[in-house]
């Protein structure tokens, strides 16, 4: 069994305590790896590491910076193939598409490459005799704490423009998936960065997290994951005021208007609601149909379900492999069982696959219920699984818009409907980060991305996105 070492001031080391945890592999359940079990004495030493870094990489000149940023898209892209059989292996993401997606984040340090470069302050116009003026600063010691679902592609969306801008970094991976991370840190290793300016530290949340979250060495925390987790980090950091970027979960509106095109739709809902096992914050969350096309609309999303190839993520036919963990199976188990209790309909899926290879790994097949009701626990609670949930029907415009919003939640939302102008106006109510019309956009560089009310606090992605990982200085000179 491989045994990993961990990323620490340009060191490959072992946690102080020499502890390690296993990591498995979600479609077989067998052990892949051995990972540092990360302490609070392991934490500090990272901590210390960028501190160092800190002068050294922030006075960099830009240029040189983003130079590094595109030799790590390059890095990125040669590896796709390798960092996607890691995602694949300690992930389940279907071979297909990981090699994809691990290439895609490479678009990620391209553009953060340009656009830090004219990330220009402003003068502000007071009177002749003042000169005043803006400039962006890099923050400090920046920590990543990041979730399972996208083990690298998490990480990767926030390294790029913290890393590029001047600050430097310990990336705190999921536990469950941190193999990716720590191939990463081995390519980034070769780039010769000033040590300590990119550190990579395993082990739990509940230790290695909340250490980051109160260290008075770290300056600001980028974090996706649950809105719970994220509350705890909220308070955690109010001891030492860092800064939060905060990405947190969804329970997504999708809204089909009596007007829609039902065949497209449908095609992109159903395609999007069991890709990554349901396991994206972007998935829809509630399906709102009218009750002029529900029936049509079932009918078709039903048919187009069964199409999905759920199996082996490295057979190249599989559409969806295994969830993530046993634990993460139970809990979806557990919502579709507390949907069948309050009186919900299961009319696809809802179990585990019998037949092997599936008799092993954390499966279960993709899952629709109806007759959710707001009230209900997997009407409010996000699921994070291959399960569609469909709300009850409604008439009127303003009764979807009400039952859309009431929720804690604010991340995305999606609108299907011809008449444009109406849309418009819905995606008005909606309070969301996010109102997709007539399509399921994918995620890239330039689009801001971030949720409303308990989603999350700021933006990934985009020039909001960079401006998360600056401070803005006001210098003022008298003339
Ligand atoms: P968690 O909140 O459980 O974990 C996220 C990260 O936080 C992990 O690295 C975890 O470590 C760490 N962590 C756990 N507990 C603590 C703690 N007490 N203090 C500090 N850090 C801690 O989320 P999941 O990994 O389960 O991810 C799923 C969630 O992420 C969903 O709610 C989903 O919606 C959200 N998400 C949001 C996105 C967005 O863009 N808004 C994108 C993707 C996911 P460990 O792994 O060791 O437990």
């Amino acid at each position: 069994m491989k045994k990993y070492k961990m990323w620490i001031g340009g060191n490959w080391v072992d946690a102080d305590s020499g502890k390690t945890y296993p990591v498995f592999n979600p479609a077989t359940e067998a052990e892949i790896g051995q990972v540092p079990l990360c302490g609070k004495a392991d934490v500090d030493k990272a901590v210390e590491a960028a501190q160092k870094a800190f002068p050294i990489w922030s006075k960099k000149p830009q240029a040189e910076r983003s130079q590094i940023a595109m030799k790590i898209a390059t890095l990125i892209r040669e590896n796709a193939q390798e960092l996607g059989r890691i995602d694949t292996e300690e992930h389940g993401t279907p071979a297909k598409m990981a090699a994809f997606m691990a290439a895609e984040k490479s678009l990620d340090f391209e553009w953060a490459a340009f656009n830090a470069r004219s990330l220009m302050g402003h003068t502000v116009p007071q009177s002749s005799e003042n000169l005043i003026y803006l400039q962006h600063e890099p923050i400090g010691v920046v920590a990543l704490i990041t979730p399972w679902n996208f083990p690298l592609s998490m990480i990767l969306v926030k390294l790029a423009p913290a890393l590029t801008l001047g600050n430097t970094i310990v990336i705190k991976p999921p536990s469950i998936d941190s193999l990716g991370a720590l191939k990463l840190a081995e390519l980034l290793d070769t780039l010769g960065l000033p040590p300590g300016t990119i550190n990579v530290i395993t082990g739990p949340g509940g230790i290695v997290g909340e250490a980051l979250a109160s260290h008075r060495g770290v300056n600001m925390i980028s974090f996706t994951g649950s809105c719970e987790t994220g509350k705890t980090i909220m308070g955690l950091a109010s001891k030492t005021v860092k800064r939060l970027h905060l990405e947190l979960g969804g329970k997504n509106p999708v809204i089909i208007l009596d007007d829609a095109d039902i065949n497209a739709a449908v095609a992109e809902t159903s395609f999007f609601q069991f890709l990554n096992g349901g396991q994206i914050c972007a998935s829809p969350g509630r399906y709102y149909v009218h009750e002029k096309v529900y029936d049509e609309f079932i009918e078709k999303y039903l048919a187009a379900t069964k199409k999905i190839v759920v199996g082996d993520p490295n057979d190249m036919k599989t559409d969806m492999g295994p969830l993530v963990s046993l634990t993460h199976r139970d809990s979806v188990e557990g919502y579709i069982r507390s949907a069948v209790d309050q009186g919900a309909k299961v009319i696809l899926g809802g179990k585990r696959p019998t037949s092997p290879p599936m008799n092993k790994g954390c499966y279960v097949m993709p899952t629709i219920i109806t007759n959710i009701n707001q009230n209900m626990k997997i009407g409010r609670e996000e699921v994070f699984g291959p399960v569609a949930c469909f709300m009850e029907k409604f008439s009127s415009d303003s009764k979807v818009i009400e039952m859309a919003n009431d929720t804690t939640f604010g991340l995305t939302s999606y609108v299907w409907t011809k008449d444009t102008a109406r849309a418009m106006r819905i995606a008005n109510e909606i309070a969301a980060g996010t109102v997709m019309i007539n399509q399921i956009g994918a995620p890239a560089p330039e689009l801001p991305w971030g949720g409303y009310k308990e989603s999350g606090i700021g933006k990934e992605s985009s020039l909001y996105g960079l401006y998360e990982y600056t401070n803005i200085k006001r210098v003022q000179v008298k003339l």
